[in-house]
């Protein structure tokens, strides 16, 4: 079977506090099924095509960083696009890169329950951005399905359990408000959610 590859957009480096713990290099691919209406990366694609990299040739181009992944408890994070179409590639790169490197994973979790159990043993923690847990929001938002991103957040909450899982939910300008966002945040604590982040989407002419 081929090899998988890794859509590459974008590598960030020394990044702190923003995803994930330590010191992390942000991992952008292309790719996601989701249609969201202020997302930025159709943009940067147009900008910059996608570069198709095997996991042996990512992890040389972020291996620079190892001391400060060591050092901090830090390591990489996968971004999109959609981190998890790329499943079978973080598991390769999990068996590639060094033990001591958290890996770790922002999703929309609008993937199938497949691709997700991949993941699973391949990712330290996620980092899922819900959108919103109301169904009608999230399907104008996004285009996509809301059961599924349900579905997919239950089973992964009983596979890796609260403290490796944060879960953003986000102010989305003309779509949502403050109100819906404490309503999708009292849903996800009644969940089991403990790691929540409420934030507000910024949008970017
Ligand atoms: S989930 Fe993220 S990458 Fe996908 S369309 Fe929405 S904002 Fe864009």
């Amino acid at each position: 079977m081929a090899e998988a590859l890794f859509p590459l957009l974008r590598i960030a480096r020394l990044r702190m506090g923003s995803d994930g713990a330590g010191i992390t290099t942000l991992i952008a691919g292309a790719g996601c099924p989701l249609r969201c209406r202020w997302c930025i990366n159709k943009r940067l694609l147009r900008e910059a095509p996608a570069e198709p990299l095997t996991a042996a040739e990512l992890l040389e181009r972020v291996r620079i960083d190892d001391l400060y992944f060591r050092a901090s408890g830090g390591g990489v994070t996968f971004g999109g696009g959609e981190s998890l179409l790329h499943a079978a590639f973080l598991r390769r790169f999990r068996e590639l890169c060094p033990s001591e490197w958290r890996i770790c994973a922002e999703t929309s979790l609008a993937v199938s329950p497949e691709l997700l159990s991949l993941s699973v043993g391949a990712v330290d923690s996620f980092i899922v951005d819900c959108k919103d847990m109301d169904a009608d929001i999230y399907r104008r938002y996004t285009g996509g399905d809301p059961d599924l991103m349900r579905e997919n957040l239950r089973f992964l909450l009983e596979a890796v359990g609260p403290e490796r899982l944060l879960v953003r939910v986000p102010l989305i300008p003309e779509y949502n408000t403050k109100e819906d966002q404490q309503r999708s945040a009292a849903r996800l604590r009644g969940m089991g959610i403990t790691q929540l982040e409420l934030f507000d989407y910024v949008i970017r002419a």
